[in-house]
């Protein structure tokens, strides 16, 4: 499980969609800034299903999200990586974050957890429970401040102890979590620049802490703002967000160049999907959404 070691100059971006539902106008900005930000860099773009938890994922949505990115013209530049088949690499990392004594199992109930509130207060420790069976396991955080400069928000940092504490990196049914996986195989992939939701952006430190830990190079940062409902909520599957209409490709990537404030020309929406994303292309400019953290959602502009 080596990271990648292709040269470090050439840009390596990706969408990872977890496959939950079909790709919807919030997942599309994601999807589009990842693929405009790599290929205005004449970097590659690549597609990782994070398929980690069968119970809420289906092959259905892994299949319904490519033939989406196919309609809108996205070209990916390598096979698809499911992370349900990266199973052995996640078992290596966890090994290797074993034998450094970075791990522990946490036989907090769910009810435990609820009242400890968002942030662990490394409760089993120092229980010294077995990590074979069958409970969660955490990585030990150190009290650290972990800061970086993201490409769209600017300087972000954490305390770790206080805003993150000890996190899961294999839930109790044996489930790897998407903080190890996630880091796992963006090294694997040399992946260099990550283009993803703000949503995202709390789990950024914990990220850069384990890839400090596994010896991997921490990869450049850009959290794109989130589309939001009318009711401020961020548009996702809860919110019953619809699936973008493939049938009209156009209008879709015309309303995700508006809404990452790129300022498409209104023809464009007339055009080839291959077109609109070739104008969004040697247009992209990554500074327009600078700051920006939500996008309200409306219809038709
Ligand atoms: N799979 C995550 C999601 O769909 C995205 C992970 C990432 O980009 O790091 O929200």
């Amino acid at each position: 499980m080596l990271p990648s070691t292709q040269p470090s100059h050439l840009y390596r971006g990706r969408f990872a969609p977890s496959p939950t539902g079909p790709l919807h106008a919030g997942s599309i900005l994601a999807a589009l800034a990842s693929y405009l930000d790599a290929k205005a860099n004449q970097g590659l773009w690549f597609v990782r299903m994070e398929d980690l938890d069968p119970p809420r994922e289906s092959r259905a949505a892994a299949a319904s999200i490519l033939h989406t990115l196919e309609a809108l013209g996205f070209y990916w530049d390598d096979t698809v990586v499911y992370q349900s088949q990266r199973q052995d690499a996640y078992r290596e990392a966890l090994a290797e974050l074993e034998d450094r004594q970075m791990i522990y199992s946490c036989q907090c109930s769910r009810k435990t957890l609820t009242d400890y509130g968002s942030v662990y207060t490394g409760t089993c420790r120092s229980l010294n429970v077995a990590t074979q069976v069958s409970v969660a396991l955490r990585c030990r955080i150190s009290p650290r401040t972990i800061t970086f400069t993201d490409r769209v928000q600017g300087n972000f940092f954490q305390h770790l102890e206080q805003d993150a504490g000890d996190f899961i990196v294999r839930r109790k049914e044996g489930l790897f979590a998407y903080q190890l996986a996630v880091v796992v195989d963006d090294a694997w992939q040399g992946i260099t620049q990550i283009v993803r939701g703000i949503d995202l952006l709390d789990s950024t430190p914990r990220q850069i802490y384990l890839q400090e830990l596994l010896g991997f190079v921490t990869p450049g940062y850009a959290h794109i703002p989130v589309l939001i409902n009318a009711l401020g909520q961020k548009l996702g599957k809860q919110q019953y967000a619809q699936a973008v209409d493939t049938m009209r490709p156009g209008q879709v990537l015309f309303n995700a160049l508006q809404r990452l404030q790129q300022q498409p020309e209104p023809a464009l929406e007339e055009l080839a999907p291959e077109e609109i994303l070739a104008w969004g292309i040697s247009h992209w400019d990554i500074e327009k959404i600078s700051g920006i953290k939500q996008i309200p959602e409306i219809e038709e502009f």
